[in-house]
């Protein structure tokens, strides 16, 4: 079987998350997202965690040495021999560059990297329509998708519903100007390479899914000729 190495990019509200948590199942394939591999390492108190620690307490960035040693660490692993999902890194072209240079050492490359879209106001819309239960934040509604039965007041208890403040619109805006900024270059970089494959995050995410499926399955029949 041929792997499945696979970059996830995408705005926040485009159902990156969903389609990740998707493919895991599909494929069996480890996910690694960078935040979350922060806090593990930190919790386990590693040397390596210790390293991290300094920085992140001080809300300082991670080195991008020390997150490709991580990075590294994860995909030489045997539950990552047949592929993984990376989340959240590469963000700059540098990264990408530093990305690429230990695959190679390790005689592995990308397999893809799957862009999932959607427009800026469709973005503002999903996130700053949600809202979540102060009782219970697991109670999550959206204005226009998924509205409570009662103006403003969660289904289960009747306590009161209240956005988040980084669902606003102005946060979400701020959101997406970053992410642009960033990430941009980014998807140049990996379309020259022809790696970039983009999917439409405004349609279903069972649509979504499948196409990303289809997509994979046609990558690998290539690889085989
Ligand atoms: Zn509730």
């Amino acid at each position: 079987m041929s792997e499945l190495n696979l970059i996830l990019l995408g705005p926040p509200g485009a159902g990156k998350g969903t389609q990740a948590q998707r493919l895991r199942e599909d494929f069996r394939l480890p996910y690694i997202a960078t935040g979350d591999m922060f806090r593990a390492e930190k919790e386990k108190g590693t040397e390596l965690g210790k390293e991290l620690a300094k920085y992140m307490d001080n809300g300082d960035l991670v080195p991008d040495e020390l997150t490709i040693k991580l990075i590294m660490e994860r995909i030489n692993a045997p539950e990552a021999a047949d592929g993984f999902i990376l989340d959240g890194f590469p963000r700059t072209i540098p990264q990408a560059e530093a990305l690429e240079a230990e695959m190679e050492r390790l005689g592995r490359s990308i397999t893809a990297v799957l862009l999932i879209e959607a427009p800026d106001e469709e973005v503002i819309r999903r996130i700053s329509g949600r809202r979540l239960c102060v009782k219970n934040p697991e109670h999550v509604y959206h204005v226009d998708f998924d509205p409570p039965k009662h103006d403003e007041k969660c289904d289960f208890d009747g306590a009161r519903l209240v956005q988040r403040e980084d669902d606003a619109p102005e946060k979400v805006k701020r959101r997406l100007e970053v992410y642009h900024e960033q990430t941009t270059p980014l998807i140049d970089y990996y379309d020259e390479r022809g790696l970039l494959r983009r999917f439409d995050g405004t349609r279903d995410k069972t649509e979504v899914h499948d196409h990303i499926r289809a997509t994979l399955a046609t990558l690998r029949l290539e690889e085989t000729l």
